[in-house]
């Protein structure tokens, strides 16, 4: 097929879903709608272009669906995992190409082969693979699509540049195409680095990488209408908030829990682009200065104001803005030294040996940090979530469920309602409560779970059913108890 025959298949494609493409000023391709959406329904779904599971020396993952267990790897390449006969299959019409390749490559080299050069390779494989028409060629799943995606390849430092050159140098000496050009391979990281989505599971844990060309054309903001999810490998697109027709549709590409700075310099590093979104053209009004002072900021000299500090102009400390007060650059700074002391010590991830130590380092960690930071400082709640995961590791579960309570109040306040974060949240809280035997609590925090789920997830998946099954049993259990309970009292 033709690219522009290709091109006007996309947009008869993208009609037929009530969106369309147009060209902006500064942002390029753009998605916008051409009807209303309402929060939670579909608006783009995609198969990865190519992906590639992310396999370490601890972890490997299934090529074909990224599961984790009953594992055999490929007798060919001995790079590879699979789950069973059924993914293989399903994959050999690429990774035969793949194999063969990897063969050829020493065997201490193939250690070099990491998810984003496999995902390198497997773009030219299938880009061949579907020109020779053993793959098909779709509206949705060419090697044009891939071609459109932008690059930023000339804002890129010489750095980056030449760790690009010395990764394309790799992925030629797998591939050994006679023809292969190696500034167009350095060109594609570039456009990996823009535009590959990490494929996360249901409870938003990483799980691989993936090039999905048609969800690339979808533009970042920092308050997004869109929100994007993985069923499988699928990549699909919801709605978060009613979305009326003509808007533009958009994602978050990074972690929206930041004051303006913090995000635009993630956006500008990994992204190359300066956002402009509503959310960071308030930079400097006031309440924008309150959500950086808060989220990164310290907390009031007297422990039960909550009010957010500002340095103060005489640059002796920050001073509160509700009750005044100062609080020296001083003690800050004794309070800074002391976590980062502590912090040197504790292990990032704390193997099982060494877990009950480094759950006891984090809780002082984080008595310090409550000190110093405002309650709903980022830097706490990620102390705070790395206690409550350590916590479910080693089965403390009240304790868990005492950080998990302390974690909600603050993702409510730095993410947007709909966001699956408090969702997930939510639905830890509520079998954590369900454990403990506190019915009534699980069950509510359980519905809240749900609710905000079913939006950012839809409702018929696996981890959803799965979610509504608990809350149906829980409720069972409620209602049992109360009548116990009522039971109990008329018999008195
Ligand atoms: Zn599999
Ligand atoms: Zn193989
Ligand atoms: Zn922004
Ligand atoms: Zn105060």
């Amino acid at each position: 097929m033709e690219a522009s025959s290709l091109m006007a298949d996309l947009q008869r494609f993208l009609r037929d879903r009530c969106l369309s493409v147009s060209n902006l000023p500064q942002k390029g391709r753009s998605l916008f709608t051409t009807r209303d959406f309402h929060p939670g329904e579909v608006i783009l779904n995609q198969e990865p272009y190519i992906c590639a599971p992310n396999n370490t020396s601890l972890e490997s993952r299934c090529d074909g669906c990224f599961k984790t267990n009953n594992l055999k790897k490929c007798s060919g390449c001995q790079v590879v995992w699979y789950c069973g006969s059924s993914c293989q299959k399903l994959e050999w019409k690429l990774h035969r190409h793949e194999c063969k390749a990897l063969c050829r490559l020493e065997k201490e080299k193939r250690n070099y082969v990491t998810p984003t050069i496999r995902l390198m390779v497997k773009l030219y494989l299938k880009r061949n693979v579907q020109n020779e028409k053993v793959l098909p060629i779709t509206t949705t799943d060419n090697y044009s699509l891939v071609e459109a995606l932008v690059s930023h390849m000339s804002e890129i430092d010489e750095k980056q540049l030449l760790l690009y050159a010395q990764m394309a140098n790799l992925v030629n000496l797998i591939l050994q195409f006679p023809s292969i050009d190696l500034r167009d391979i350095a060109e594609n990281f570039s456009k990996f680095s823009c535009n590959a989505h990490s494929i996360c599971d249901s409870e938003l844990r990483p799980q691989g990488i993936g090039l999905f060309p048609l969800v690339s054309i979808i533009n970042h903001s920092c308050s997004p209408n869109a929100i994007l999810v993985f069923e499988e490998k699928v990549a699909v697109v919801r709605a978060i908030e009613n979305i009326p027709k003509d808007s533009e549709v958009t994602i978050s590409y990074i972690e929206t829990a930041g004051s303006t700075l913090t995000r635009q310099k993630s956006l500008k590093e990994q992204y190359l682009f300066h956002c402009q979104c509503a959310r960071c053209n308030n930079v400097g009004k006031p309440h924008d200065i309150e959500e950086s002072a808060l989220l990164e900021g310290y907390r009031c000299a007297n422990e039960n104001c909550t009010g957010f500090l500002l340095r103060d102009p005489d640059e002796k400390g920050f001073v509160c803005q509700k009750c005044m007060l100062l609080r020296s650059k001083e003690e800050v700074k004794k309070l800074a030294s002391d976590v980062k002391t502590v912090s040197e010590k504790a292990p990032a991830s704390p193997s099982a040996e060494n877990k009950e130590a480094a759950i006891a380092l984090y809780k002082t960690i984080e008595k310090l940090q409550v000190k110093l930071y405002h309650s709903f400082s980022i830097t706490l709640m990620r102390t705070r979530e790395k206690l409550l995961k350590m916590l479910m590791d080693v089965e403390s579960w009240k304790e868990a469920l005492n950080y998990c309570r302390l974690i909600v109040p603050v993702y409510q306040t730095v993410y947007p309602a709909t966001h699956p974060l408090i969702g997930l949240q939510f639905y830890t809280q509520g079998k954590l409560e369900w454990l403990l035997g506190k019915t009534e609590e699980a069950v509510s925090s359980l519905i809240k779970a749900f609710e905000i789920l079913r939006i950012s997830h839809g409702t018929s998946t696996a981890f959803m059913k799965e979610l509504s099954a608990k809350l149906e049993e829980a409720r069972a259990e409620a209602s049992y108890k109360l009548f116990e309970l009522k039971d109990a009292f008329d018999d008195n």
